[in-house]
């Protein structure tokens, strides 16, 4: 699949460029406010470091980039509108990460075009050989992801991030709290403690709109058998059956589940904007410690 070329996002980078230089070499040849030694230098260094930044940021980087390709081994699709995009290390080894830490990806394209979009690893830390991220289908980039083919060019930039057990070795245990896709950097995060063998308590508190569009759903249930892990599903829209939770993550439903020595646990949330303010709200409510609240934020603005 070929995505067009846009002309204006080169061009709107070069005439903002353009226009700070004009402006800064106007300033030093009328000299109202640059005519002193100092003043030019600072100034003439503060546009240098700030020119240096975006040679290493438009080309540098971008460059590197290209000299360690993936491809796109795998695309499948899961609950909930969202796809898994398997990525495989062309050439090199890849990189191993810290569960729930993110990565910049481009496809099909080169990193010097710009357009990379943020998405948390949602395989195990430990793989190298094999990247995944699970992408819900929301926009002009994502809804596109289900029709790459395998063989697919694709460059990441990563990893990336703090939210990761990775940083609280000496927490007791983990309550995880995450909504809709929100789960990817958690799904990450339990796989790989899956694999460490890690013995410690997990608590998930896992937010969808109905039972079928519970992503990894199954993955989750089998993983059960490998850690020590409680889940507790709340659903929006639950069928007539179900006995579970229902409505929204509110303080009444966390003081249900959480431990009872609250910073004993490190908890880290992941969900819609609305959701994590909630939840961040009703956990201090709850005499949770600020310190040992981790969020991850996936909207841009
Ligand atoms: C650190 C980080 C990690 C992320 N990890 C993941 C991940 O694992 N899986 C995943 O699916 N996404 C993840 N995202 C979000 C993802 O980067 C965006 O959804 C994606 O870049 C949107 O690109 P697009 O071109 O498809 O959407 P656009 O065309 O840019 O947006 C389409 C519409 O969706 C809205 N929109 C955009 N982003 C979001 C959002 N995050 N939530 C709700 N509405 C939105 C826009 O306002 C717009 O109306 C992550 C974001 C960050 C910052």
């Amino acid at each position: 699949m070929k995505i067009p070329y846009e002309p204006w996002r080169a061009s709107h980078s070069i005439l903002a460029m353009l226009a700070v230089g004009l402006g800064f070499g106007h300033g030093v040849a009328v000299g109202n406010y640059l005519g002193l030694f100092w003043k030019v230098t600072l100034w003439t260094a503060m546009m240098l470091v700030s020119l240096w930044l975006i040679i290493y940021v438009r080309l540098v980087k971008p460059w590197l980039m290209t000299q360690k390709p993936y491809v796109v081994e795998e695309v499948i699709p899961q609950r909930g509108d969202v796809w898994t995009l398997a990525l495989r290390p062309l050439g090199h080894e890849g990189f191993t990460f810290e569960p729930g830490q993110f990565a910049w990806l481009t496809l099909n394209i080169t990193p010097l075009s710009m357009r990379e979009h943020p998405f948390s690893m949602s395989s195990s830390g430990t793989r190298a050989d094999r990247i995944e991220f699970g992408i819900k289908a929301i926009g002009d980039f994502t809804k596109r992801i289900k029709d790459y083919q395998p063989g697919t060019k694709a460059y990441l930039d990563g990893p990336y991030g703090v939210f990761t057990i990775d940083r609280y070795w000496d927490s007791a245990g983990f309550v995880l709290i995450a909504g809709g896709v929100g789960i990817t950097p958690i799904f990450s995060i339990l796989l790989t403690a899956a694999e460490r063998k890690d013995d410690r308590p997990f608590l998930l508190i896992y937010a969808a709109s109905a039972w079928d569009d519970v992503t990894y759903r199954e993955e989750l249930e089998a993983l059960k058998r490998e850690l020590d892990l409680t889940i507790v599903h709340v659903l929006r829209k639950a069928q007539d059956d179900w006995e579970g939770e229902t409505g929204y993550v509110d303080k009444e439903l966390l003081e249900n589940y959480i431990p009872l020595h609250r910073g004993s646990r490190h908890y880290f949330i992941c969900a819609a904007p609305v959701m994590m303010d909630a939840v961040e709200r009703a956990l201090f409510e709850l005499d949770v410690p600020v310190t040992n609240v981790h969020m991850e934020h996936f909207n841009l603005a």
